[in-house]
């Protein structure tokens, strides 16, 4: 008797993925069944496969419906169409740093569990070196392999969305309760915002809320976590940190940007990992025509 065809195994669309991500820029990526799926070859459709389980044939859950749960979670994410394809498998590192970061995520992505308190992964570098590409390929990771569900933001846009609801007469809450609750959530560009109070209350209330739910949190931002040393004419340097003048937003440290008590809390949240590379927003790389971030 012929072995039963792995449906999918040979497509040359997904790989034998069943699914696929589509990229549209300014929208958020979403993620579809594959043609070779349209028609489930298992159940016909119906949801259900009759499996043998203890002599008695049983009614049991199509794999095609976990996709369809997976494909539905991944849409939910928000994953910026500029890294809809961000994937571990897309990341090739330039540097030791950005080996050790995805190393870092993936093994993030692999061991984080819903049942219990995970430590996040805070990731600072330079823009252009592949933290976003990293949040997104955690995030989707999470979402087709885990069926793990996560949200994404950016936070200068989660800020400008809280604005927003003001004048519409909502709450903050509104807005922040969702992302207090998703099991998973990335917050990127952490430390761009101006630093208002107001704009530090609002950051600090809903990492407080995750944090003490339990829940794990991701960051990236481009500050470095320690002060950059400024120069000085006799060929010495000297840390800032702490100081009270206006400086270079660009020389700030996250501490400077965020303030102490909520730098202190992503300490407690977070393993801080750095990436150096070369900006290839700027630069470009030689043979990969994916969009990088
Ligand atoms: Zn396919
Ligand atoms: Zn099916």
């Amino acid at each position: 008797m012929p072995e039963p065809r792995e449906s999918g195994a040979a497509c040359p669309q997904c790989g034998g993925a069943g699914y696929l991500v589509e990229q549209v820029v300014g929208a958020a990526a979403r993620a579809r069944r594959c043609g070779c799926q349209q028609a489930c070859p298992r159940c016909g459709e119906t949801g259900y496969v009759m499996v043998q389980a203890g002599g008695t044939r049983v009614a049991q859950i199509c794999t095609c419906r976990h996709l369809d749960q997976r494909i539905a979670t991944l849409n939910a994410v928000g994953i910026p169409g500029v890294v809809a394809l961000a994937s571990f498998e897309t990341f090739r590192p330039w540097s030791q740093s950005q080996a050790r970061a995805k190393a870092a995520c993936e093994n993030f992505a692999r061991q984080v569990r819903a049942d219990r308190p995970n430590r996040g992964v805070l990731l600072h570098g330079k823009p252009g070196c592949g933290k976003t590409h990293l949040l997104a390929a955690t995030l989707r990771y999470l979402a087709l392999e885990k069926g793990t569900s996560s949200r994404y933001v950016e936070f200068m846009l989660l800020l400008s969305d809280i604005r927003a609801g003001f004048s519409s007469q909502r709450g903050h809450l509104e807005i922040l309760g969702p992302l207090s609750s998703v099991p998973v959530l990335a917050i990127d560009e952490l430390g761009k915002e101006r630093g208002t109070e107001w704009e530090r209350s609002m950051l600090d209330e809903l990492i407080s809320r995750r944090y003490n739910a339990g829940l794990t949190t991701l960051f990236a931002t481009n500050y470095p976590r320690d002060p950059v040393p400024v120069p000085v004419p006799q060929g010495r340097a000297v840390h800032t940190a702490g100081r009270d003048f206006q400086r270079d937003a660009e020389m700030m440290s996250l501490e400077e940007r965020v303030g102490q008590r909520i730098y202190s809390r992503l300490n407690e949240m977070c393993d801080f990992v750095a990436l150096e590379g070369p900006d290839y927003r700027k630069d470009g790389e030689p043979g990969r025509g994916s969009s990088w971030r």
